[in-house]
């Protein structure tokens, strides 16, 4: 039998109604196979990184439990990815429909060309942190910290609480 993971998604979108694709995109991780969705936070309205000339975005986190492996799992996401129209260009932090990032596989370290865990901006981005704690106060991170002791340190400027579904 295969093992069940516990994994933590982000959604973020700034363009065509943020607000839509993200609660589109929740719907959709619904039905990813051999996945159940556990938890889904608030939907949170933040300032963009990179270039301030975009609209905001609209950021949330999800929690999954999953028979996928990691590969597999990030897969269905950029298939989804796809599916909402996002195009895939060179540039970092670009405006897009829809951005799904694997934040958290278990407390599972990897380094592949296709997928770093956890997620290399997790640390650093309110954005993220803030509906982590939402979707789970009580997790522990790889790195041996609590996400309340994150969330202490992190600043909350900028990021708003929009919608809770
Ligand atoms: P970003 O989310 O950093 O703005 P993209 O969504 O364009 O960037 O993703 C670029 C690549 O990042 C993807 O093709 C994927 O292979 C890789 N990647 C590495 N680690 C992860 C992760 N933890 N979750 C999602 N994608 C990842
Ligand atoms: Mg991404």
């Amino acid at each position: 039998m295969l093992k069940v993971n516990i994994v933590y998604i982000g959604l973020g979108s700034n363009l065509n109604q943020p607000i839509e694709q993200i609660k589109r995109a929740l719907q959709t991780l619904q039905i990813i196979s051999d996945s159940i969705l556990k938890q889904q936070s608030s939907l949170y309205q933040t300032a963009p990184l990179g270039s301030q000339n975009q609209p905001d975005y609209i950021n949330a986190v999800a929690m999954l439990v999953t028979k996928l492996n990691p590969l597999d799992l990030l897969d269905e996401l950029q298939k989804i990815e796809l599916q909402h129209g996002r195009v895939r260009t060179q540039e970092k932090w670009e405006a897009r429909s829809l951005d799904l990032d694997i934040l958290l596989y278990n407390n599972d370290l990897m380094q592949h060309p296709q997928l770093i865990l956890p997620h290399p901006g997790l640390y650093l981005r309110s954005f993220v942190l803030i509906p982590l704690y939402e979707c789970n106060p009580n997790l522990i991170l790889p790195n041996g910290k609590t996400i309340f002791e994150l969330t202490q340190v992190c600043s909350s400027k900028g990021i708003k609480k929009i919608l809770t579904l």
